[in-house]
């Protein structure tokens, strides 16, 4: 089953991932970052499809797509 990683700490807070999943599974998160920012999260439903749209649109390359 598809999934991704984000590494948190680089995350400018952007919000292109959470706009362009198509399946909604990634929000911004509660706790900021070392940078200040509320960093995104991902919201493993089981319905990742791996399309790679959130790490492709990231500007600072945070996410990582796991398509096992
Ligand atoms: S790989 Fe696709 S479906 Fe999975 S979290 Fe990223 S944008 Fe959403
Ligand atoms: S696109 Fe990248 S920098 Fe922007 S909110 Fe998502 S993970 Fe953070």
């Amino acid at each position: 089953m598809p999934k991704i990683t984000i590494q948190k700490e680089r995350c400018k807070a952007c919000g292109l991932c959470v706009e362009f999943c198509p399946q909604k599974l990634i929000r911004l998160g509660e706790e900021l970052n070392k940078k200040g920012f509320y960093s995104a999260v991902f919201q493993d439903n089981g319905t990742c499809r791996g399309c790679g749209f959130c790490a492709l649109v990231c500007p600072d390359a945070c996410i990582e797509v796991y398509k096992v």
